[in-house]
């Protein structure tokens, strides 16, 4: 289904266009200190976020 919904969930994050690109992203922040960071396919936008994931 395609609705127009503005989804609050991937405002503000990066798009990228398949999973490869968003596991090199996902490195850089590695790199630069991030930790429990996973990609996903975004169910709103259909891009690859890189999210975090574990206990808050
Ligand atoms: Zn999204």
């Amino acid at each position: 289904m395609k609705t127009r919904t503005r989804a609050r969930a991937c405002t503000g994050k990066v798009r990228h266009p398949d999973r490869a690109t968003a596991l090199v992203a996902r490195a850089r922040l590695i790199a630069g200190g991030a930790t429990r960071l996973t990609v996903y396919r975004c169910k709103h936008c259909a891009a690859w976020h890189v999210g975090h994931y574990g206990p808050r």
